[in-house]
């Protein structure tokens, strides 16, 4: 555990400022909490006005304590709570919690006094939780150093949770559910401890197999991945979170392609994505994944079996399987005729294995037990409903049978006054277990079952599509720990070049580089980049058209206008002097019309490129996480079509391939109906190089290539946009 953090995790004295004898008061229900949870330290209640509180002796102040405290609490009106925090430091206390509210939830004043207390503890050297927080639990130490309703039942699951009104209901719930927890922290306001802290420690932690969270925003977000990485791959402890609310992404104007699409929502989904954090979309599947992880064996692959008494929940359970990502397994020959064999009246031995509306527990026994035995198999989903005959709580029992011998390495007759049946007894389990969930549908007739099921460690789901989505947040993390982790690539690249043109911008108390500029960029970057230069007038276009060559294409150069077609500001395919003259006349006209204020330096021409696939690659700075990576399908409709995925940089080559790979339109890029392919190699290192640019220079902060046309071979960059910081 955390040195830093033991007086959270192994307080032998905890004291409790603004304890009261009031039962309507936090101030009770904090001492009481404490008094009732097992904790067998000291326990100092801290009240100038009463002697004695719950049968404690208490004392006036934390000072007057004889003995050393180790975690304090504070529950008393928000002005008082600087200077006890402070008497706190003097006393030497190194832990405190802060209940009381009324900091930087108000704004304003409260971000002030907010500051204040994090200055005072760091002053003494104590580590805060809070404030506006429930406090702390632990079923390990025991403790309960909170004003929850209660104590949680003891268990694998570490919850943190940023809004303590949530944590509330969450800990009540999970109570009737039978749910229990190993730690849990609501972590309020975030003023000096953060998830960064409880996740480094609990990730360590062997009492806690999971670890939840529920997030409203993220500290540092490159802390935060990186440390996520380290406890999902290295230390194996899953991480499911959950983050609700938008972050302000700042006041900055968004001018790009990227900026438009990339919202914070994108910005934490991959973020969790890339640092192995399995992103719950609600509270219910929170639990409904952590259920699978804290209780049962990780899946080794993506295919399940599905033992079922009714036919309707299969299908469900199939079509949610495929859906997920998951395999409906081909169960061996063998265990089709086996299956056929030992339950004769079976309705499907095909998978879902269907053993009708009339099996007793024996059917179930054996399918489970056959479908476990099977090398296709990775995971089986036990569906129940409750027909006439079905005998739920004996199915239940059998089901938990069968997993405890698995787990057990295979000992049968376990727990159980009731011999197995020749037949069962002659199926050998895996060595290696599997994960089993349940899903007993219905309420009334099958809650005996669930809560028998619950008791043994197996999760039960209301719904089959929720126990497959349980399976498919196991593959995902099963995925992460055996994807290879390779390094970004390194590009040399000119950096001088790029240096002197930021300054150039900057020089010009410019924050959008001219397309020259950016065009130059690109190139030192090391991407293509069609021959371009600027024409001030209608002669130099033209002479500039013959040097490049016909056929050119002309665009408005003008650093205020950046959506160029928007306005009449492109013409491709001119093919002669005439049409150049033409087309340069045309396109001023229009710029002066539609953007009447804005600089026009005249235009840029080009050398036209030649048909190809157009995509897009554009970065958005996140406020969080930094620079965000975009890919899609490219063109003037991107905004329309939103077929766009993204990364945080900076990437490795096979998460480049990944993304390339992950837009819906990915098949027009492997060339449809007899078109040769377009150049992924190139596309591939075109996502690269911007990835190192963005990532090693924090000034850009939105870019845009777009269109990036994809060749047969190689690929070129026709419209680059770039805007950087001010300084
Ligand atoms: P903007 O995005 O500001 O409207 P672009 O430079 O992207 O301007 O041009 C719009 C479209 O014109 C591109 O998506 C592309 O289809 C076409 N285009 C632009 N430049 C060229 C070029 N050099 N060669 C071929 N087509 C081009
Ligand atoms: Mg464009």
């Amino acid at each position: 555990m955390n040195s830093s953090l033991e007086a959270f995790f192994q307080p032998r004295a905890v004291a409790v400022i603004g304890a009261s004898r009031d039962p309507e008061k936090i101030g009770y229900a904090l001492v009481d909490n404490l008094q009732h949870c097992g904790f067998n330290g000291q326990i100092y209640p801290i009240n100038p006005k009463s002697a004695e509180i719950l049968g404690l002796k208490t004392y006036a102040s934390i000072i007057d304590v004889p003995d050393a405290v180790d975690l304090a609490v504070i529950a008393i009106p928000t002005p008082q709570v600087a200077a006890v925090l402070a008497e706190c430091g003097q006393k030497g206390v190194p832990g405190v919690i802060v209940i009381t509210a009324g900091f930087g939830e108000i704004g304003g004043e409260g971000r002030k006094n907010e500051r204040l207390l994090v200055e005072t503890a760091r002053q003494y050297s104590v580590r805060l939780l809070g404030p506006n927080c429930m406090g702390i639990i632990d079923t390990v130490i025991p403790l309960n150093a909170s004003f929850a309703g209660g104590m949680p039942l003891p268990g694998h699951i570490a919850f943190m949770s940023q809004s303590g009104a949530l944590a509330q209901a969450v800990l009540d719930w999970a109570c009737a559910e039978g749910i229990g927890f190993s730690r849990f922290v609501s972590l309020g306001n975030k003023a000096d401890l953060s998830e960064i802290d409880f996740i480094r420690a609990w990730g360590a932690d062997p009492h806690s197999k999971v670890i939840l969270a529920y997030l409203e925003d993220i500290r540092d977000g490159a802390e935060f991945m990186a440390l996520c990485r380290q406890v999902t791959r290295q230390q194996g402890t899953p991480i499911i979170a959950i983050k609700s609310g938008t972050t302000a992404a700042g006041t900055r104007a968004v001018s790009s392609h990227t900026g438009s699409l990339a919202g914070s929502e994108q910005a934490y989904d991959t973020a969790f994505k890339q640092a192995g954090v399995i992103h719950a979309a609600s509270v219910e599947r929170l639990f409904d994944y952590s259920l699978a992880f804290a209780y049962q064996p990780l899946v080794a692959s993506n295919r399940l079996a599905i033992v079922t008494n009714a036919g309707g929940p299969g299908i469900l359970a199939t079509d949610a399987a495929e859906r997920a990502g998951l395999q409906v397994a081909n169960l061996a020959a063998a265990t089709i005729n086996r299956l056929r064999e030992l339950i004769p009246d079976i309705a499907s031995a095909l998978n879902p294995i269907d053993v009708r509306g009339d099996a007793f527990e024996d059917s179930y026994d054996m399918a489970l037990r056959l479908a476990l035995a099977d090398a296709n198999v990775d995971s089986v989903v036990v569906i129940l409903t409750p027909q006439k005959l079905t005998r739920v709580e004996e199915t239940a029992r059998v089901v938990a049978r069968v997993v405890a011998e698995m787990k057990n390495g295979d000992q049968k007759s376990l727990n159980s006054n009731q011999p197995l049946s020749s037949k069962a007894a002659s199926i050998n389990l895996p060595v290696t277990p599997k994960p089993v969930l349940a899903c007993f549908m219905g309420e009334a007739h099958v809650r005996d079952g669930i809560s028998l099921l619950q008791k043994h460690g197996i999760p039960n789901y209301a719904f089959p599509e929720r126990a497959i989505e349980a399976l498919q947040a196991m593959w995902q993390y099963r995925q992460w720990l055996e994807r290879p982790l390779v390094p970004p690539p390194r590009f040399d690249f000119d950096d001088h070049c790029l240096r002197e043109i930021f300054a150039q911008v900057r020089g010009d108390r410019r924050v959008a580089l001219a397309e020259t500029e950016s065009h130059d960029i690109a190139a030192a970057i090391g991407l293509r980049v069609p021959k371009a230069e600027l024409a001030r007038n209608r002669e130099e276009a033209v002479a500039l058209a013959r040097l490049i060559g016909y056929p050119v294409v002309f665009k408005i150069a003008s650093p205020e206008i950046l959506h160029k077609s928007d306005l009449g500001g492109v013409r491709v395919g001119i093919n002669n002097d005439l049409e150049a003259r033409g087309a340069f006349d045309l396109i001023t006209a229009r710029a002066h019309r539609f953007a009447p204020g804005a600089q026009v330096w005249g235009v840029t021409v080009q050398e036209m490129v030649p048909p190809g696939r157009e995509v897009i690659i554009g970065m958005s700075r996140d406020p969080q996480f930094g620079p965000l990576l975009m890919f899609g399908l490219g063109g003037i409709y991107v905004e329309v079509l939103k077929d766009v995925v993204f990364r945080i940089a900076p990437i490795s080559a096979a998460e480049a391939q990944a993304m390339i790979n992950e837009i819906h339109s990915a098949p027009l890029l492997r060339g449809v109906r007899g078109e040769k392919s377009p150049d992924r190699d190139a596309l591939c290192q075109a996502l690269l190089r911007v990835s190192q640019l963005v990532h090693e220079f924090p000034e850009i902060v939105e870019l845009d290539i777009n269109p990036l046309v994809v060749h047969e071979q190689g690929a070129v960059a026709v419209d680059v946009r770039m805007v950087i910081t001010p300084e």
